[in-house]
C-alpha cells in the first residue's frame, strides 16, 4: 500500500518504520529536517512537502502534537484536506479534542475522504515494537479499512464509537496514566527517603496491590528500569508538556459534561508547575522531581 506518513517524531518516527519493514511503501514529512533526517538515515524515502508526501497515497497517516497543528494541516491555509483525492483514508493517530477531530471528519466526509481518529498508548517502546494499543473513534467499515495497517503498528485495535470518540477514550486513559505516575512517584520517594533500595521497593509494589503500568514498564527513578526514560536523562518518551495538554482537554472535556474530576485537575496543576520549572520537554516521569525535592 502507498502510505503518507505526516510527523515524524518520537512517536511517528518508529511507527512509519514499522510500516515501511512490513513491506508498505512509506513516504514521510515532518516539519523538523532533524526529524526528517534521522528517519531518512534509517532508510525512509522522505517528501520535501506534506503535499509531496500525499501524492499518489491510498493512506494518509498524521501523528502531530496538538489540535492546532492538526487543524492546520487539513484544514488550514495550506489546507491538506482540498488536495487529497476521494476515495483515499485518513488516519490521524494524534492526541488531540475530539471536537477537532470531528471537524476534521466533517470536512473529509464533504470530499468523500474517510477519516478516522486513532489515537494510541504504549509509548515510544510500544511504538518500535509495534504493540501500541489504537483507539478508534469513526465508521466501523473504515476502522475496518484501516486495521490491516494500524495490526503493523500495534497489538491491540479498539473501535470506541463515532468520530471523536478515540480521542475522549484516550484523554480517559491519559488523565489516568498522568495520575498514576504521580502517585508512583511519590511512592517511591517515600520509600527512598526512609532508605530502602528503590528497585526492591518498585518490585514488591510491582507485585502487590499497588502494581501499575508505570512500575511495569516506566519507573519514574533512574537507575531502576534501564529502558526507562528515568534511566536515559529524560529524553525522548512522553513530553510533560505533552502529558500537559492531554490534562487540559481531559479537564476541558470535564468541564463540558460537567464532570467531577479532582485528581485530573490536581495532576494537570502539578504538570503545570513541573514545566514551568522548565522540565516541559523532559518525559513526563520526570514528575518524580518535584515529590523527590519534598521527600529530601
Ligand atoms: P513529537 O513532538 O516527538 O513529534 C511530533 C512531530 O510532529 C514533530 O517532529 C514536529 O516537527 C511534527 N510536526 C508538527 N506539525 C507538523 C506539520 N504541520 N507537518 C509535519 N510535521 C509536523 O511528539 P510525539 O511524542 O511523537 O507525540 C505525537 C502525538 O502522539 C501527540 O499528540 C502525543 O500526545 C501522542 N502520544 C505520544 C506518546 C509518547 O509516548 N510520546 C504516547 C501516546 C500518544
Amino acid at each position: 500500500m502507498k502510505i503518507a506518513f505526516i510527523g515524524l517524531g518520537n512517536m511517528g518516527g518508529p511507527m512509519a518504520l514499522n510500516l515501511k519493514k512490513a513491506g508498505h511503501e512509506v513516504r514521510g514529512f515532518d516539519l523538523s529536517k532533524p526529524a526528517c533526517d534521522k528517519l531518512a538515515a534509517e532508510g525512509l524515502n522522505i517528501a520535501t512537502s506534506a503535499a509531496g508526501a500525499i501524492a499518489g497515497a491510498e493512506v494518509v497517516i498524521s501523528m502531530l502534537p496538538a489540535s492546532q497543528h492538526v487543524e492546520a494541516l487539513y484544514l488550514g491555509s495550506a489546507g491538506l484536506m482540498e488536495q487529497i483525492p476521494a476515495g483515499t483514508l485518513v488516519i490521524d493517530s494524534s492526541t488531540i479534542a475530539a471536537a477537532t477531530s470531528r471537524k476534521v471528519a466533517e470536512a473529509g466526509a464533504k470530499r468523500g475522504v474517510a477519516v478516522i481518529d486513532a489515537p494510541v498508548s504504549g509509548g515510544t517502546g510500544g511504538a518500535i515494537a509495534g504493540t501500541l494499543t489504537f483507539m478508534v473513534g469513526g465508521a466501523e467499515a473504515d476502522l475496518e479499512r484501516a486495521r490491516p495497517v494500524l495490526e503493523k503498528m500495534g497489538a491491540n485495535i479498539f473501535h470506541a464509537g463515532a468520530a471523536g470518540a478515540g480521542q475522549t477514550a484516550k484523554i480517559c486513559n491519559n488523565m489516568l496514566l498522568g495520575i498514576l505516575m504521580i502517585g508512583t512517584s511519590e511512592a517511591i520517594a517515600l520509600g527512598v527517603a526512609n532508605g530502602l533500595d528503590p528497585k526492591v521497593l518498585s518490585e514488591i509494589m510491582r507485585r502487590s496491590s499497588g502494581g501499575n503500568w508505570a512500575l511495569e514498564k516506566y519507573n519514574p527513578l533512574p537507575g531502576v528500569m534501564e529502558t526507562a526514560p528515568a534511566s536515559k536523562g529524560y529524553a525522548g518518551g512522553f513530553g510533560t508538556d505533552l502529558m500537559l495538554k492531554d490534562l487540559g482537554l481531559a479537564q476541558e472535556n470535564a468541564a463540558a459534561v460537567r464532570a467531577a474530576t479532582p485528581l485530573g485537575g490536581l495532576a494537570r496543576n502539578l504538570y503545570a508547575a513541573h514545566s514551568l520549572a522548565g522540565h516541559g520537554a523532559l518525559d513526563f516521569s520526570s514528575v518524580i522531581k518535584l515529590v523527590q525535592a519534598r521527600a529530601a
